[in-house]
């Protein structure tokens, strides 16, 4: 079975201490998390180490960064490489959010790039896509996120996409308020997983973890969360506030 996973995603948001204040609410609450449902939560880089320790309290819980850099090490002043995440003992890393792509420029080549250094260094990348809200007009959607896909993945073995996480993250719905219906998240999930099939086969399409993303929240993970190629969520808002992550993780199939 496909893991189902709850991942926050703070962005530049809390403080430390407002953090851990948060990390410990959602601890004390009893969450529904096992080998197959997990919870991730993706801080700012100066938390990571603290957030782990954290963490550490309970399984099936674990702390990912953001973004790392697409090179190894070396004059990349503040810059973060993936062999400094895995110094740490991380396993999660989000990659392509679509901020990263629209103010830092971040392009499908320099993703697949990033992908290959997360591997190098034995992180599992949380990989976004996603369509902004004018190819949603212009009803190209399954298309713009195939090119996604295929340019940052597919020079991937098939070993290596086995279990992998992806996240579908339509731009128009991320802190807008604006939801895609369950069934615009399914027919978008249903597309990656049979564009993942036609290149890498059914069983490891079947393996992959298609997250949805965009304004997901207490009252509406539920339902969405379980549709059949909804794996869980990919949050910004919502989790952020204590209450509203914990139901979000407890919604998880
Ligand atoms: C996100 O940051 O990935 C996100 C989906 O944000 P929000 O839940 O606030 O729309």
């Amino acid at each position: 079975m496909r893991k189902q996973i709850a991942a926050a995603n703070w962005k530049m948001n809390l403080t430390l201490e407002q953090g851990e204040t948060l990390i410990d609410e959602i601890l004390s609450s009893p969450l529904n998390v096992n080998e197959d449902k997990l919870a991730v939560f993706a801080v700012p880089f100066p938390y990571l180490i603290n957030v782990k320790n954290k963490l550490a309290v309970k399984k099936n819980v674990f702390a990912a960064a953001q973004n790392c850099y697409n090179k190894k090490s070396g004059a990349y002043t503040g810059e973060v490489s993936a062999e400094m995440l895995k110094s740490i003992g991380l396993q999660y890393v989000v990659l392509g959010h679509s901020e990263r792509r629209e103010y830092f420029n971040e392009s499908n080549a320099m993703l697949a790039e990033k992908v290959n250094i997360c591997f190098e260094n034995g992180l599992q990348p949380i990989f976004c896509c996603g369509e902004p809200l004018s190819i949603r007009e212009a009803g190209t959607q399954n298309s713009y996120v195939e090119t996604q896909l295929k340019e940052s993945l597919f020079h991937l073995t098939a070993d290596q996409l086995k279990g992998f996480v992806i996240a579908y993250e339509p731009i128009w719905a991320i802190g807008t308020g604006k939801t895609a219906s369950s069934d615009q998240a399914q027919e978008m999930h249903a597309h990656i997983r049979s564009v993942l099939a036609a290149q890498y086969g059914n069983a490891v399409a079947d393996s992959i973890s298609i997250l949805y993303g965009g304004s997901v929240k207490a009252a509406n993970a539920k339902e969405i969360f379980g549709k059949p190629d909804v794996d869980g969520g990919l949050v910004g808002g919502a989790s952020l506030v204590a209450a509203e992550f914990t139901t979000i993780i407890n919604s998880l199939k």
